[in-house]
């Protein structure tokens, strides 16, 4: 797989020093696997009303879907599920441009980095695997709080 350096320097950065990682109390806990090339993950999803208060998560595999965790903490977190979406939404898109998206770097920051990645379809499961997760996790607990889900 090629990378534009910079993007490769991003993603080694956060599969080194993942942000978040570890499992904390939370309100609904999916396992995602993608056995395509062995990634695992098990998500937490903390909600403090409508805000994503944590997400913590327990996860081996390649550099990519450990980096995407890393990044999927950092953008998410602190923000409310509704801003979350759109972001997942956006990284969504990216991964399913086919190396022709950039991506906004205003809402996906460092999730930038992994648009090389998308050239790469078998790659392209090891980056969302953290966000499908996350995903999963979000819509349960919202099922368990429908009050919050505005
Ligand atoms: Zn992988």
């Amino acid at each position: 797989m090629k990378l534009d350096s910079m993007y490769q320097e991003i993603i080694l950065d956060h599969y080194r020093n993942p942000h978040g990682k570890g499992l904390r109390d939370g309100d609904a806990e999916v396992h995602h696997v993608n056995p395509t090339c062995g990634d695992e993950i098990t998500l937490r999803v903390r909600l403090d009303g409508s805000t994503v208060a944590d997400i913590s998560y327990e996860s081996q595999g390649c550099s990519i879907s450990q980096a995407s965790a890393s990044v999927l903490n950092d953008l998410v977190v602190g923000k409310t599920v509704g801003e979350g979406q759109l972001i997942q939404e956006a990284f969504l898109e990216l991964m399913q441009s086919k190396g022709q998206g950039e991506g906004d770097e205003e809402v996906l920051e460092d999730a930038v980095a992994f648009a090389g990645v998308s050239k790469y379809p078998a790659r392209v499961k090891c980056a969302l695997l953290s966000w499908m997760a996350w995903k999963d996790a979000t819509a349960q607990a919202l099922a368990q709080h429908p009050a919050v889900n505005d």
